[in-house]
């Protein structure tokens, strides 16, 4: 890791190579807790794509971000090492596989490492193969927040897009769909499969609407009854957040969730025991504004607060 020779956090925003957050660019894996890695993949979409352009998005918007929340106070960089550690290699581009194992491979070094990644995508195939990666162990818990299951068993008769990866995982078992909650789920589909996988395997679903009856904080105490003590992954697609909002991703459903709640949600899930997280499905080419990548910045910073408190062991 290169000597911090400038605190970047005081320097103009506008400066220097962008990375997560404005955080030191790491090229080796020595004295880090929590890596923030570029996942720019999109190969396994079916409907619009350019979410391989979102990590580099989401870096240059990260430069708003700064160091204390405002509510939590908390500063994860007071408290944990972190890093962006750069972008997954991929050796076969057009390779759905090939790509999904450069990913496998990419985080099992940080898994091996003991650092806990937070990652930008790219579309939600890449979940899997992280999830390979560190829940090859035992199975992880989930707070899947997505318009969309990503249950289907297969899309254009592929088993591995961005609708199938939570159906891979409870599979291959990396997932223990008993500990799984995905929220926001809304959006017509052509089959009812998607949705019905779920349920079927102890996976609990919060459906747009019940978000709207229930409010943010029952829906937290509901995602922390499903997930409990155990590990947990935090995936957050972007997509669940109203195209009103982030109109940026290659499958917008209306009727969404908005920043704030979007916002509070991550914040309920302070204090469990989370072993990594995503933020994807940003598509640059339909972000005008640069908002959604602004959001998923935001996103990743609140989940980077919570991951460093636990991590430093003070929650
Ligand atoms: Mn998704
Ligand atoms: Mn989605």
């Amino acid at each position: 890791m290169a000597t911090k020779v400038q605190n970047p956090m005081k320097e103009p925003r506008y400066c220097g190579i962008a990375t997560f957050m404005r955080t030191t660019y790491a090229t080796e894996l020595n004295d880090l807790d929590i890596a923030l890695v570029g996942v720019p993949y999109d190969g396994a979409v079916e409907a619009r794509s350019g979410a391989r352009q979102g990590p580099r998005q989401i870096r240059d918007m990260s430069s708003m971000m700064r160091s204390i929340h405002h509510v939590t106070r908390i500063n994860p960089y007071e408290l944990c090492r972190v890093a962006d550690v750069g972008d997954v290699h991929f050796s076969q581009i057009f390779d759905v596989q090939a790509s999904h194992a450069d990913i496998a491979g990419f985080f099992k070094r940080l898994h091996k490492a003991g650092i806990v990644p937070l990652s930008a995508g790219g579309d939600h195939s890449i979940t899997l193969p992280i999830m390979k990666a560190i829940a090859a162990d035992r199975p992880v818990g989930l707070v899947h927040i997505d318009a969309h299951t990503d249950c289907c068993d297969e899309e254009m008769n592929s088993k591995y897009s961005h609708g199938t990866p939570f159906r891979r995982a409870v599979e291959e078992e990396l997932l223990d769909p008993k500990r799984a909650i995905q929220i926001g789920i809304r959006g017509a589909a052509n089959s009812d499969e998607c949705w019905e996988f779920g349920p079927k395997h102890g996976i609990r679903i919060v459906y747009i609407e019940e978000f709207n009856k229930l409010g943010v904080e029952k829906v937290i105490a509901e995602a922390r009854r499903v997930v409990g003590d155990g590990p947990t992954y935090v995936s957050f697609d972007i997509d669940s957040v109203d195209p009103a909002f982030a109109p940026g991703t290659g499958t917008p459903e209306v009727g969404g969730l908005t920043t704030i709640e979007a916002q509070g949600l991550i914040r309920g899930l302070r204090g469990l025991n989370l072993v990594g997280a995503d933020v994807v499905e940003v598509s640059p080419p339909f972000d005008a504004s640069g908002t959604t990548a602004l959001i998923a910045a935001t996103i990743m910073y609140e989940i980077l607060c919570i991951l460093a408190e636990k991590i430093a062991g003070q929650s």
